[in-house]
């Protein structure tokens, strides 16, 4: 394939890259959107194997075809509650290429012969291995804290946000020697070990409730890797692919910080700037527990009724009876409605992937900011599996680790029942004072078993 067929087709696959975000965006169009990014895929692939730059094409199969069987099995076998972990390693992955592309570009870098284009290769190369092992290391703390191998309460060593800065600052002036010294294998390999501890300390100093901003952050930060990894290799369309997911990464971040109230630069830096305090002893009074037949009964006897799901009802996989016995309940004529809060369950969209799933219709799944305050007119809410996005301590309790956070304010309505297996915490690890609330009840056990037997019970 000739240099400029290759250009062409580069084109035409970032087109189709753009298209594809363009389709995401929405619902509706969402299938269409990877679609296209598939084809696009598919072209970029095909140009650069066969383009005039590459060889050892039988490596290259061999890569791919080992490496796309582990992600056609990953990608299979994967639950939906899993997917944030798989999008984490997924990203550590990203950054290590681009350290193993810095490395590889600095060993091997062809004959530069001007001194301008030597010292910008290798600042390409210092900021593109940076990137990549900050994104690696951090992106596999977020898979740990996801998976619940590692904590989700923040990290919280003494002077951290020093030490951050500290390893900015030895980075700057390891660049210039690195520059300066036109190239030192030692200044790189101590900044990639700095980057590795930089990128670890980053995620695991932010708290469970931040993750969601750690994801699309990591995301973000994977997209720059790869376009670092892009100037490395002068490939074109790896620039544009690594900064429209830097970007769109980037802008998703900053919507996740902007509905839960977080400063975007407190959570990128680490959680600069946030001091909590963890009060476990406090008092919270005696909680209420009731059945699937009283449930019911409250049921029949209401006009409206708002469902604020969550996590548990992704475990519990009860999207299905939850649309049962919503069609059930409307055709009795009551109100019934699902109030989604931007960070319920463990990806963004995650409720309305599900409940789409299950075919509960668009016009009646409301966001939080739509349906915040119609809980005070509501007879009861059911919050499946939800604990963290319905606790009134965000609002409550200035020294909660979710203080400042918007929260569905389920506790206004005249009925609140809670459906879980126990006491426990929710993701961020705080007490939810909403279960010790005279309005509220406990439903316990699994939510989907819950759900079949209010159905049952109708
Ligand atoms: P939470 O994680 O706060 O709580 C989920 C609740 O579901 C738990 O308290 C658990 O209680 C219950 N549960 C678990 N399994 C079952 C089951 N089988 N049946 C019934 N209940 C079950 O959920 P929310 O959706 O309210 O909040 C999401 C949290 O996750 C937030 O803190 C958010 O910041 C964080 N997060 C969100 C991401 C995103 O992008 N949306 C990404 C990463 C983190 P019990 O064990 O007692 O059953």
């Amino acid at each position: 394939m000739s240099a400029g067929l290759v250009q062409a087709a580069y084109i035409v696959a970032a087109v189709l890259f753009i298209m594809s975000l363009a389709g995401l965006s929405k619902q509706e169009s969402a299938r269409s959107g990877n679609t296209y990014g598939i084809i696009g895929m598919t072209i970029a692939l095909i140009a650069t194997i066969f383009g005039p730059e590459s060889s050892g094409f039988g490596w290259v199969i061999l890569a791919m075809a080992i490496g796309g069987s582990i992600g056609i099995y990953y990608a299979k076998k994967v639950e939906m509650t899993e997917m944030p972990e798989l999008v984490a390693i997924l990203h550590s992955f990203v950054g290590m290429a681009a350290v193993l592309v810095g490395y590889n570009s600095y060993l091997d870098h062809g004959v530069i012969l001007d001194e301008a284009m030597l010292n910008i290769h290798l600042v390409e190369v210092f900021l593109g291995v940076f990137i990549g092992a900050v994104t690696f290391t951090g992106s596999i703390v977020a898979f740990g804290k996801l998976r619940g191998v590692i904590s989700s309460s923040p990290l919280n060593i003494p002077h951290k946000h020093k030490l951050n800065l500290l390893a900015i600052v030895s980075s700057t002036l390891l660049m210039i020697y690195f520059v300066k010294a036109e190239g030192s294998m030692m200044a790189l390999v101590i900044m990639t070990l700095i980057a590795f501890v930089f990128g670890y300390h980053l995620v695991a100093s932010i708290g469970g409730a931040d993750m969601p901003v750690v994801v699309s952050m990591l995301n973000s930060y994977s997209g720059w890797a790869a376009a670092a990894a892009g100037f490395m290799l002068a490939n074109d369309l790896l620039i544009v692919t690594g900064a429209l997911v830097g970007s769109s990464g980037a802008i998703l971040s900053y919507i996740m910080c902007k509905a839960m109230n977080r400063s975007f630069i407190s959570v990128i830096a680490g959680g600069f700037g946030q001091e909590v305090s963890v009060s476990s002893d406090t008092e919270y009074g005696e909680h209420r527990e009731t059945s699937a037949e009283e449930v019911a009964e409250m049921l029949k006897n209401s006009k409206s009724v708002i469902i604020t799901p969550g996590y548990g009802m992704a475990v519990a996989q009860a999207q299905y009876p939850v649309y049962e016995i919503t069609e059930k309940l409307r055709s009795k004529g009551i109100d019934v409605r699902f109030g989604i809060h931007p960070v319920a369950g463990r990806l963004p969209g995650h409720m309305n992937v599900l409940l789409a799933e299950a075919k509960v219709p668009y016009d009646i799944v409301l966001e939080m900011d739509e349906i915040n305050d119609d809980f005070s007119e509501t007879d009861t809410v059911l919050v499946i599996g939800a604990n963290d996005t319905v606790n009134p301590a965000a609002q409550e309790d200035p020294g909660s680790p979710i203080a400042g956070m918007p929260v569905l304010e389920v506790w206004n309505a005249q009925n609140v029942v809670v459906f879980k297996r126990s006491m426990n915490t929710g993701y961020a690890g705080v007490q939810n004072p909403l279960f010790f609330k005279e309005n509220t009840q406990m439903l316990f056990g699994d939510a989907k078993e819950s759900v079949e037997s209010i159905f049952k019970a109708l």
